[in-house]
């Protein structure tokens, strides 16, 4: 047995198979072919292959996202077959002599920078497709694995750190738990586990590696240990663990329907952060009273391209329904940082996370933002949507967002397509400066919620994505709950709620803290609404 040992972060067990992800950096090489025939028949199976994956695929999303989002199947089916794109590879094939990787690379990196050099959106998009599609093929004809949506078993998954593109594609249902070489405690593959409510251990070093792939294993989220090859003892004793934990489950089910309040009679709003309206499912079973943040830049890091206003639409509308009337906070677009999507074509930055991200991009790239309020103001008529800005710093920032959505509001009408008119706004406080004028936000907003993860960022100059300056980096730092607090008094001075929507929120010991700075609402992940219900109703404020 060896047992490794990391930072937890969902404390729960799991027992399976550890399955090592394999990262796709296909290097493809370039080598002389005696028959050509032979490769162009390659390439005709793989093609072949490639349309079979398609189509299954298709079949899948249509099932389940409806068919607005599953079209894009369907279109690189279509390219599959694009006469210029096929005799582009045959042609290197036949006058070069080639391989077949070599001349699918070679025209994919062809096409897309062709497509890119257009000077039509549309036609800009396809440069990531006929590159998405190129590394299909590719991967049939090496025979690489394909990441981890190709999972049988229920498994553990490990990797060096996965990032949200990744972690999009996950077959969840099969997945029991997470173990990461490196990783930190915000970053998006934690906050995936804790909103799966599965175990995740990050820091594990370099001792976890691809050698341990398909090696039975146990992981202990509340200790942070990681058993390979658990011994008898301590598979009989986990297992024991693993039924506590489950029965401590269950009689937080017993909070089901109970009200969030405290003992001394103050009410609190627990809603619960969301990425998909598949989560949806999680959050009504775990009975939060209405979704706190809806990081809807998942819908972007889903697609191969820029979802339409339809596709949005419907998602929005799918989950204002599904939540009854309760509420529904949907922030916008927050691309960027470490939430990178191919078709963005972003610069590479030395410092992403103080680059070209969220709100900043929307304001720039109108077009973008103004397809998304669309969306969500015509998705409003369907249920209690409100909107919340990320990254704000400034009160010019919001008040050119409030021009814009009064010009979108103003195209819809023009289009008699109905919409909401009144809609509650606000913005993320995650900046110290958003903070530092808070007082000035709060008469131009109707509410606040604390990103707690980028607001410790920046407050600590720690980068949240950076496991070696975990020895730094203290959750509960002074200046960060005296920033909530700053922003909270800075709220209520103008009748504005405020709540938490990053991680902290979901902190039990902190709890107490936040109800008497006045917090109205905490948003966590849905596996933490009953626990934090728990321990609200533990409190009393007046003592
Ligand atoms: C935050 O920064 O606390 C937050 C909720 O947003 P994200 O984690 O998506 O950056
Ligand atoms: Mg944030």
């Amino acid at each position: 047995m060896i047992v490794l040992e990391g930072k937890s972060v969902f404390n729960d067990i799991c027992i399976g198979n550890i399955s090592f992800y394999k990262r796709n950096e296909s290097i493809i090489k370039r080598y002389k072919v005696e028959d050509t025939k032979a490769e162009i028949n390659r390439f005709h199976e793989a093609k072949e292959e490639g349309k079979k994956q398609l189509q299954a695929l298709y079949e899948k999303a249509l099932e389940n996202v409806g068919e607005a989002n599953a079209a894009i199947f369907e279109i690189h089916q279509m390219m599959l077959e694009d006469l210029d794109y096929c005799e582009s590879i045959e042609n290197i094939i036949t006058t070069q002599g080639v391989n077949t990787e070599y001349a699918v690379g070679t025209t994919a990196d062809n096409f897309s920078a062709m497509f890119m050099a257009m000077d039509d959106a549309y036609m800009q998009g396809r440069a990531a497709d006929v590159k998405d599609v190129s590394e299909r093929l590719i991967k049939i004809l090496t025979n690489a694995q394909e990441g981890l949506n190709t999972l049988v078993d229920d498994v553990i998954i490990a990797a060096d750190d996965l990032v949200p593109s990744e972690t999009v594609q996950l077959d969840k249902d099969k997945v029991l738990g997470f173990i990461m070489q490196q990783g930190s405690a915000n970053s998006h593959t934690a906050i995936l586990a804790r909103s799966m409510g599965i175990p995740a251990i990050i820091g594990l070093g370099n001792e976890l590696n691809e050698s341990l792939d398909g090696t039975f294993a146990i992981v202990d989220g509340f200790e942070g240990k990681v058993y390979i090859d658990p011994d008898e003892a301590t598979l009989t004793s986990m297992k024991k663990r693993q039924k506590e934990a489950l029965e401590r489950k269950e009689l937080l089910q017993q909070l089901k329907d109970k009200e969030d309040i405290t003992l001394d009679g103050t009410k609190i709003n627990i809603y619960a952060n969301i990425g998909n309206p598949s989560d949806v499912g999680n959050v009504l079973k775990n009975d939060a009273n209405g979704i706190g943040l809806f990081r809807s830049e998942f819908l972007y890091l889903e697609n191969s391209d820029f979802p339409t206003e339809e596709q949005q639409f419907i998602a929005y509308k799918t989950v204002a329904e599904n939540m009854a009337g309760k509420k529904v906070i949907i922030r916008t677009l927050d691309i960027g940082a470490d939430k990178q999507v191919d078709y963005f074509n972003l610069d590479k930055e030395e410092n992403p996370a103080l680059g070209y991200r969220a709100i900043r991009i929307c304001l720039t790239k109108k077009e973008i933002f103004k397809t998304q309020l669309r969306a969500l103001f015509r998705a409003a008529v369907f249920g209690n949507i409100s909107i919340m800005f990320p990254m704000i710093i400034a009160v010019e920032e919001v008040l050119e967002i409030k021009e814009i959505m009064k010009e979108v509001q103003e195209e819809l009408r023009e289009e008699k397509i109905p919409f909401k008119e009144n809609i509650e706004i606000g913005i993320m406080i995650e900046t110290p400066a958003s903070v530092m004028i808070s007082d000035e936000l709060a008469k131009e907003v109707d509410f606040f919620s604390v990103g707690t993860n980028d607001l410790t960022q920046y407050t600590l100059a720690i980068d949240r994505q950076n496991q070696k300056l975990d020895r730094f980096y203290n959750a509960h730092h002074k200046a960060v709950l005296r920033m909530i607090k700053l922003a909270a008094d800075n709220a209520h001075a103008h009748g504005k709620w405020i709540g938490i929507c990053g991680e902290l929120g979901a902190d039990t010991s902190l709890t107490e803290e936040f109800l008497r700075m006045g917090i109205d609402e905490l948003s966590v992940s849905p596996s933490m609404v009953l626990e934090v219900r728990k321990r609200v109703r533990e409190i009393d404020l007046s003592k």
